[in-house]
């Protein structure tokens, strides 16, 4: 499939589907660079027996060098199904850890990067300490957007889509004992809000992703007014998603066809929706992949804001240099591995 790398086919590519997204990103001198890149990269990844995995959310060429791209769980799951030797994770810090927590001892995983996350670096250990030394018997629920020592301290990971069923278990196993729910306040009440779950049994850690914080609390509405035939598509994988989230399912849709969907399901309701355009409530990467694999329909990111610097941190140059050199390997203590592998596998048995 990488054969198709050719500087006419990215060109166009990313032209046609990106050029707005990342203005006076992709000249023709660039990609150019980033073709010749593209071919050493796939090149490199045959000779190490590399599985390279991309999240939605980074640039094109990233998504274009990746064997599959998708969400955070769901790649780590893919890489522990292929038991390559290497990996080479191509998204947060979080994530590469988290691939490692699900791998363990089989593969080695690397980054192009360390990239932090906002809605991570929000967590104070302290604070989680302070909250367990008022309650002992407490019951911890952290996202899966957190650290390898955050999910090892916890009873429960959760990811946007079963956060409610992950907080109305919590509350049947363990009755009466009080529960905290971190770090992103708006996935918290979300959760809250539609497990059951009495609201004042639940703490919320204080927690935000800033790239919503960025795009602002009216951007929704503003989007939804430029664009008023278009459906609205949450994509709840990140911080910057789940406000959208909260409001169109807990305060009520402020759009009559709002949707809350995975990546499989947000490409096949875009291709078998009659509608003809849709406003995409989460990070500009996933706009590049919606454009590419439904050419057809009309997407329009929710803000130009809509951006992660984070995730963006990540380059082809970076990936190149981390396959040539053999870094940035991603490390996860033995004792932190099996506590948080044993968070993340008492979630999938919820399920
Ligand atoms: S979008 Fe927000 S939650 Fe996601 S990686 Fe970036 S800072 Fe973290």
């Amino acid at each position: 499939m990488w054969n198709g790398i050719t500087f006419d086919s990215w060109y166009e590519r990313f032209s046609r589907f990106a050029g707005d997204l990342y203005p006076g990103r992709y000249t023709a001198e660039y990609v150019r660079e980033l073709v010749e890149m593209a071919r050493r990269v796939r090149a490199l990844a045959g000779e190490k027996s590399s599985t390279i995995v991309a999240h939605n959310y980074q640039y094109p060429e990233l998504q274009e060098v990746a064997e599959t791209v998708g969400d955070s769980l769901g790649l780590s799951q893919y890489v522990a199904r292929q038991a390559t030797p290497r990996v080479d994770f191509c998204g947060v810090l979080f994530m590469g850890e988290t691939a490692k927590t699900i791998v363990g001892d089989r593969s080695r995983v690397y980054m192009p990067d360390r990239p932090g996350c906002s809605l991570v670096a929000s967590i104070d250990q302290s604070r989680l300490d302070n909250w367990t030394s008022h309650h002992p018997d407490g019951v911890i629920i952290s996202y899966v957007n957190t650290d390898a020592a955050t999910k090892a301290r916890s009873h429960y990971v959760c990811t946007s889509r079963n956060a409610p069923q992950v907080m109305a278990h919590a509350a049947r196993e363990f009755p009466g004992r009080r529960i905290l729910f971190l770090p992103d306040k708006y996935l918290g009440a979300f959760a809250i809000s539609q497990s059951g779950v009495d609201p004042d049994r639940v703490d919320l850690y204080d927690g935000a992703c800033h790239v919503h914080m960025k795009i602002g609390e009216t951007a929704l509405e503003e989007a939804l007014d430029r664009h008023p035939d278009a459906e609205l598509l949450i994509h709840p994988e990140c911080g910057c998603a789940s406000s959208c989230l909260a409001k169109t399912v807990v305060a009520g849709p402020a759009h009559g066809k709002a949707y809350y969907l995975s990546t499989e399901q947000m490409l096949w309701h875009a291709r078998n929706s009659p509608s003809r355009e849709f406003v995409v409530a989460t990070e500009m990467g996933m706009v590049y992949r919606l454009r590419k694999d439904v050419p057809e329909k009309t997407f329009h990111p929710i803000s130009m804001l809509a951006v992660c610097e984070y995730m963006k941190m990540n380059t082809l140059e970076k990936l190149l240099d981390s396959l040539e050199r053999d870094r940035v390997e991603i490390l996860v203590d033995g004792e932190i591995q099996r506590r948080a592998h044993a968070a993340i596998r008492r979630m999938l048995e919820i399920e």
